[in-house]
Formats: structure tokens, sequence, C-alpha cells
């Protein structure tokens, strides 16, 4: 089924013509004819005609193409979903949300009916759901409910050139699907052309090839590296927005403070730029974004404005946006890094593959010739460019997805049928921690303890804290945690000409150095008080949307409590329980104080800071607990609890020896049982009051 590359540029005239005549058209109709005019729907037939013929079929086609919108609907127009579900799986949450949104819209119905989405603790489907957009990471959850996907009839793996972790797992339990399922349909969908390594996985299935519509990208490479790539990114747009012709603009940074940061600095520069210039509209696009912005960044740019488009590498093959005519690449996105000697991970900023820098000048050649701005050398591109990234398989913590295939019975691990195989390292250390959990035991069996963290949609080390919070009878308090922290950083706001107000508010849910653990616990404890209100927020410089998602998540986790027969139990007049339920499943996050704010993790040595967002920062207590570990000009631990080394051996008896907790730090250690008890006197944390209000 090969179709043969086809050349067809717009025709512009035509194109112009039609779009008058669809302007009195409802928006249903006009939707149906925009459907028609994507690269896609001129292999509709063909496309419908393969997967009729054979089992398992790769589809290759460029980004924006119309893969992840159209080939759904077109399997639900031929009859797919008269005995079973479609479903298709997306590396993204944002872009499993707004593609299922889109296609609702193009049928006409409601999101949640039909067409619907599922992504992690937010599942917006019905009982009259048969199209279903959802993460890769809820897919293989479904798993553990439907070893079968018997409620499937199609399943389409989108994306899979991302090679993300739950995806690389997908393709091995879905090849043995569709061995034991003749009735079963299998799509891998990918955006770049190395297409034949999926089809060798797929015993040689057939590729289809939609051919995309592409205009010329001139590249242009700065002469000397940058030393701060944010202002020559900023520095770069406005000169475009004043010199260019129109078109809009988009610009790749790696995470939501930096698009921030960004658009607060574009904000203030066009200010100033007097009436002349058109208005620059800022929108912002990254995984944490509340759903009503991320509405704004499709939304066609009025004429005589420009839009810019401060998006995450999800707008490299994710999303399409329209209009977009010049990109600014700086190079770099953030990517987890994990060191499967020692186990640790980090985030970190990390300079693009060659293939994501071929992506990302892609978006500017969508709809007319485009430009694009690579804020590196041409040499950089050439010599410190991989060819490509390497997949998160093998650059990644696997406990947890070990984990899930414990749970659905696959024990052989090494024997796996992955595409590309993980260090075995990586998996020898993700046993070794889930042994450690006591999630499995010392035949690597899953344990009780194990199936119940299993239950629980979270890193290992957060659903064991939950799980062990219930023998340290503080399950109520430890699920908001558990809540707070699932919401990422997004919790406390700190407005740029408001910041030592904003960090006063927030110094004051730490009152007693309790740590930044509690502290999250003493915000949605007082919010809650205030009957969740949005007034309470503001005045406290607390994001209202990310309590709101923190409660969410929290009834859930509570949902989920009940399930694994875990009592809820409040225990709110002492910290040590709570903070020793923590550290039951972060002790592999401990580090011990050395000097002049240095630490260094404990089992595997490693030079660490406090972020400085910490309410710990300034206290350097001896033994700490990080939720995680940021690598931005230094190793930074985030979200930092003191615990006592001596609870180590109690709560991980099989990953620390008497020797580790000896070494580490002084007053806390076990070196010094027997000396005065720090409780006592350390943080006034024997006893947990919460604090009354008190900004006015
Ligand atoms: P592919 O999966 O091949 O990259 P898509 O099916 O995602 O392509 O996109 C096809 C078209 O649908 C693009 O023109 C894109 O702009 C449009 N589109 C996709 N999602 C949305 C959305 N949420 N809002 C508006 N347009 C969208
Ligand atoms: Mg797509």
């Amino acid at each position: 089924v090969k179709a043969s590359a086809n050349e067809f540029d717009d025709d512009l005239q035509a194109q112009q013509t039609r779009s008058f005549d669809l302007q009195v058209k409802s928006n249903l109709e006009k939707l149906q004819e925009e459907r028609k005019t994507l690269p896609v729907f001129s292999y509709r037939d063909e496309l419908l005609r393969a997967v009729e013929k054979y089992q398992v079929l790769v589809i290759v086609g460029e980004t924006g193409s119309g893969k992840t919108t159209q080939i759904p609907q077109y399997l639900h127009e031929a009859g797919y979903t008269k005995h079973g579900k479609i479903g298709c799986t997306q590396p993204r949450r944002v872009a499993a949300m707004s593609v299922a949104a889109r296609v609702s819209q193009e049928m006409g119905v409601k999101l949640g009916h039909e067409v619907g989405y599922s992504i992690r603790f937010e599942d917006c489907t019905s009982e009259k759901t048969v199209m279903k957009y959802m993460t890769d990471g809820m897919l293989l959850r479904e798993f553990l409910g439907e070893p079968d996907l018997a409620s499937y009839s199609v399943l389409m793996v989108d994306e899979a050139h991302e090679r993300t972790l739950s995806t690389d797992i997908l393709f091995g339990l879905v090849k043995d699907i569709a061995r034991f399922r003749p009735d079963f349909k299998l799509l891998i969908s990918s955006a770049t052309l190395d297409a034949k390594k999926f089809s060798d996985y797929f015993d040689y299935c057939p590729i289809l090839y939609i051919p995309g519509r592409r205009h010329p990208v001139d590249i242009f490479y700065t002469k000397e590296p940058q030393a701060d790539y944010l202002d020559a990114a900023i520095a770069t747009a406005l000169q475009i927005h004043v010199t260019e012709p129109s078109g809009d603009i988009m610009i790749f940074l790696t995470g939501q403070e930096e698009i921030e940061a960004a658009a607060e600095v574009l904000k203030q520069k066009t200010e100033g730029l007097g009436t002349k210039i058109g208005e620059l509209i800022i929108c912002p696009i990254f995984a944490n974004l509340p759903t009503e912005l991320q509405a704004k960044v499709f939304e066609p740019t009025p004429s005589g404005a420009r839009k810019i488009v401060l998006a995450t590498n999800i707008a490299e093959t994710s999303l399409t946006i329209d209009g977009i005519k010049y990109v600014i690449d700086p190079g770099f996105c953030k990517m987890k890094s994990y060191n499967p000697r020692t186990g640790m991970e980090s985030l970190q900023v990390t300079p693009i593959s060659k293939a994501s820098a071929r992506q990302r000048a892609g978006r500017s050649g969508r709809t007319s010739p485009g430009k694009c701005f690579r804020l590196y050398t041409s040499y950089s591109y050439q010599h410190d460019f991989e060819d490509n990234t390497i997949p998160e398989i093998q650059r990644t913590n696997l406990a947890n997805v070990v984990l899930t295939l414990k749970c659905l019975g696959i024990h052989d691990l090494l024997h796996f049928d992955f595409i590309d195989a993980p260090p075995t390292e990586g998996l020898i250390k993700a046993l070794e921690l889930l042994f450690a959990l006591a999630a499995l035991n010392k035949f690597g069996e899953l344990t009780k303890v194990g199936r119940q963290m299993a239950e629980f949609p979270l890193d290992p080390k957060l659903s064991k804290m939950i799980v062990a919070s219930g023998k340290y009878k503080c399950s109520d308090e430890v699920i908001s945690i558990a809540a707070m922290l699932s919401v990422g950083n997004s919790v406390f706001l700190r407005p740029k000409n408001k910041q030592t107000y904003a960090d006063n508010a927030r110094m004051w849910f730490q009152t007693g150095n309790v740590g930044d653990h509690i502290a999250l616990l003493n915000v949605y404890n007082e919010w809650k008080e205030t009957n969740y209100s949005t007034e309470w927020c503001a005045e406290n410089y607390i994001q209202a949307r990310s309590m709101k998602r923190a409660r969410d998540i929290r009834e859930q986790l509570e949902r989920l409590l009940g399930r694994v027969e875990i009592e809820l139990i409040s225990n709110p007049d002492d910290l040590t329980p709570i903070k020793k339920a923590i550290a039951s499943g972060f002790f592999p996050h401990v580090a011990s104080s050395m000097k002049n704010g240095r630490y260094r993790t404990i089992k595997y040595p490693q030079t660490a800071y406090i972020h400085p967002s910490s309410g710990l920062a300034r206290e350097s207590p001896s033994c700490v607990l990080y939720h995680e570990m940021v690598l931005t000009t230094r190793e930074y631990m985030r979200c930092v609890t003191e615990i006592e080394a001596k609870w180590l051996l109690d709560v991980a008896p099989h990953y620390y020896q008497v020797k580790h907790v000896k070494n580490s730090g002084s007053k806390s250690s076990l070196a010094e049982e027997g000396g005065p008890n720090r409780t006592d006197n350390f943080l006034g944390s024997k006893t947990f009051h919460l604090p009354t209000r008190r900004l006015q």
C-alpha cells in the first residue's frame, strides 16, 4: 500500500474563493469542508481498504496532515465503532484533550459523549463514547482492568516516533493482543520517516505514506553561541514583529516557568512600541495550561495583529497550530535524565536532537514559505546535536512500568518483546527499588503492598507513601500532600512586582520550619477551612486553579484508598508519622548536610543544594528528604522536608544499613543516639498548629 509521493501545492486562489463561500455556511459545514482540505483526505479510501485488508498498519504523515483528528473519524464513519471503541493514544495530555475537543466539534457532538478523552485524574468519557483519545499512560493503566482490550475494536498508537516509555511498552502489549484477537485492528502512526523500524517490529506490516504539504523554510543560524537563549529568543521575536511581514511566530521553550517569564517580558516590551506596530497576541501552551486557555492558541489571528505562541516541545509534533510563519528555536528542551547506576533522576535542560530541530523548523512552512531562526551555530548543529532523541525507555526510571507489568502477570522482563530494550542495569535497578519499597518480595513477586500501590496512578514512591500512611494512621494528611505534589510547581504565585509579599505569604505556611511538604498540607487545609475560597487564594498568592485541581485529585485518591482498604484517618497533631509515611516512599531521596548549604545524597553520594524556593533553604537541617532534583545552574533539591536519618533503617531496611545513616549529617543520625532528642526542640514539629489568617 505504498502511496507514491504526490506533490500538491495549494492553489491559493481556489482556496480563497472557497473560504469566501464558506463564510455563509454554518460552522459545522465549514468544519466539514476544512476536513476535506487536509492531506489525509485524499487517502481516505486507500486507508480504509488497507485497514480492511491488514490487521496492523503503520501510517506515516507530516504533522498537520490530519492523522490524529481524521483517521479515527474515517474508521467511525466506516462502521468500526459498531462492535467496540476506537482508541487513540497520545504521549501528551494536552494533545489528547485538545484533539478530542476538535473532533467533537467536527462531528457536532458534545465532548465526553461520542468523542471523549481520558488523561490521568480526568476522565471525560461516558457510556456513549466510541472514540476515545487518551494518553499512552492511561491506556497502559486500562490493561490492568482489561488485559485483552476487549472493548476496543481499533487502536491507534499515535505519535509513535516520540517513543515515550508508555508507548514503547504498549507496543509489546498490543502486538500480543493482535496475535490472539483477529478482530482487533492496530494502527501505528508516526510523523517521521523512520517507519521501517515499526513495520519490522510488527511482523513487517505494510506502511502507508501520506505526503504532506510542505513549503520551503529558510533556516538561519546565529554566528556565535548565545549566552542566554531566552534573551536571544525574545530579541529575535521582537525583531521579527517589527521588521517582518505578517505571519505568526512560535518560540520553543523548555517549560512553564520559562514561558511565563518570556510572556511577561514580551508584554512589557511591546507596550513601549507605540501604535504603529501591530498588536502582538501572546499565547502560551504547555502541559499544565488550564483548558480554557488552551483553546486561545487555536483562535485565528485578527488581521493587523500577530500571534506569538510560546510553546514547549508539545508543539513539535503533537499539536498543529495553523498560521505559523516564523519559528524561533533555541535548541533546548527539558528532559528527564536518569542514572541507572545510582537510580538518581533529575530534570535537566538538554540540547535537542537534529530530528527535533527539523520538526521545529517544519512548523513554519505548513501554510506558506517560512523562516526558522536557530539560536545556535551551524557548527553546533552539525557537531553537538545527536541525530535522534534517545527513546525514553533507555533513559528513565523503570520502576513504574515494571510494577505495571508485574501486575499484568509479566514476570520475565528480560525477555519482554521490547522494540528497543532498556539497559539491563535499569531493569535491575527498578526491581531493586520495588523490592526496597516492599512492592516485590525477594523472589520478585508482587506483594500485597505492591498490588495496593499499583492501584494509584502515581509514581511508585508517591503510591508507597500513601500506602504507608495507613500504617502511620495519617492517610488523610498524606493524600492531601500527594494531591498537592501532583499538581506540580504551580501552587505558589510570585507576581513580578509583588515578590516580597508573595514570599512572605509563602513563608507563613512554613511557620515552625515544618518543611515544604507540610507547608503544602497547610495550604490545602487552610483553603479547605475557608470553604475553598478563591478570594483566600488571591490574598495568599496561591493559584486557585491549581488548588481546584488538587481537590479533584485528592477526591480520586480518597476513593482509591477505599479500594485498597486503607482507612481514611486524620492525625493533624503530630508531624512525625506524616513525615515517616513520606519517607517510606521517598527514602531514596535523602541527603545530609555538609557545609555551606551543600548537601550530599546518602546512598549514592552526589552534591546538591536546597532550592531557593524552599522554606528550608536558609535553615540547612542536617538531614532532608526531597521530592525532586532539578538541574539548572546547580543540582537543586525541590520540595524539601527535614527528617531523622535513623528513620531510614525503619522504613527502608533493605536499602539503608547503619553505615549509611551513621555517616549522614550529625545531630539527627544514629551516631548520636542517646544524645538529646532533637525532635523536642527542632522546628517545633511535634505539635502541628494550623496557622490562622494573617494577610490583611
Ligand atoms: P496530525 O495528527 O497529522 O499532525 P491533526 O489531525 O492533529 O494532524 O491536525 C489536522 C488539522 O486540524 C490541523 O490543520 C490542525 O490545525 C487542526 N486542529 C487540530 N486540533 C485542533 C484544535 N484543537 N483546534 C483547532 N484546530 C485543530
Ligand atoms: Mg497528530
